[in-house]
């Protein structure tokens, strides 16, 4: 029997609103939008800060805390991963700022932040016009600021959510494993990618695939599938057979084909096509059993 099936939202990235108003931005917002999950059955949030009122990139303390703490005030069970100050800030110390001061205060506290795995190019091709879209869009992340981000997060008391790009970010896992740096059971994200982005494995079951296929085996290791750019429901499927879990939002798809769905109504399909395939849903405190937060 799999585990339950943990359901993560990705509520926000960097998504707009010009192609689904939904995208929540404010922390009331966002806190908002992650009650409405909770009760349609996620277990973990993950948001980014942004401006309340333009949806731009925020870096600002207050945003990231409020936000846990207006979630907190209503739902103490969710668990809540923020992000770190990626593409937002440079030095590995402002990268993880908020969460080592958010850390102290159980309001405010967060109990999963993620470590890319990776250092790549997030830039995209545009095909219309054969392009490249910024040619420079470097997502650096050395040996180095892993081993950093993961020494500080330890400290804190905060686990790291393991973001897999590729096969190779997954041999740099068993790496931080193997040094101590990591503790089991290990969470991992597998990141599948369309819409010319250059990271990440192709939307697909076939892409999930061969992140499976270098997977490694025993009970320590969980792991989630997201699909930015793309519908990830059919790939949603081959993970729940496969003893996956699902990480989903409008920060990676505006889901079209749902019509203008928001976050709790893709949360609610999610449920729907689990409990069709006979896969039960992870609470919050079964999903933290699972990762032992
Ligand atoms: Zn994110």
């Amino acid at each position: 029997m799999p585990d339950k099936l943990i359901i993560e939202v990705r509520s926000n990235e960097w998504a707009m609103r010009n192609l689904n108003p939904n995208v929540p931005y404010s922390p009331q917002e966002i806190a908002d939008d992650a009650i409405a999950c909770a009760n349609a059955g996620a277990s973990v949030i993950h948001y980014h800060a942004r401006n309340p009122s333009t949806g731009e990139r925020s870096t600002s303390l207050s945003h990231y805390a409020d936000t846990v703490r207006l979630i907190k005030e209503r739902n103490k069970d969710l668990i809540i991963m923020p992000t770190l100050g990626m593409g937002t800030l440079s030095e590995r110390a402002q990268r993880i700022d908020h969460i080592v001061k958010m850390a102290p205060d159980p309001m405010t506290r967060p109990e999963l932040a993620p470590i890319d795995l990776i250092t790549c190019n997030l830039d995209r091709y545009l095909p219309a016009s054969r392009m490249f879209e910024t040619r420079n869009a470097v997502f650096e992340n050395t040996p180095a600021t892993w081993v950093y981000f993961a020494d500080t997060m330890t400290s804190v008391g905060v686990k790291p959510a393991l973001i897999i790009w590729d096969v190779n970010s997954l041999r740099a896992a068993q790496a931080l494993l193997e040094m101590g740096q990591i503790n089991s059971p290990v969470w991992c994200e597998l990141v599948l990618a369309e819409g010319g982005l250059l990271a990440g494995h192709p939307g697909t079951v076939k892409g999930l695939e061969a992140f499976l296929d270098f997977f490694p085996a025993g009970p320590g290791w969980s792991w989630s599938v997201l699909s930015s750019r793309c519908n990830l429901l059919p790939v949603a499927a081959a993970a729940m057979e496969r003893g996956g879990h699902v990480s989903i939002g409008l920060g990676d798809y505006h889901y079209p084909e749902l019509g203008t769905p928001t976050n709790a109504t893709i949360v609610e399909r999610i449920v729907r096509l689990a409990r069709d395939m006979g896969r039960e849903i992870a609470t919050a405190s079964e999903a933290r059993r699972v990762m032992r937060l």
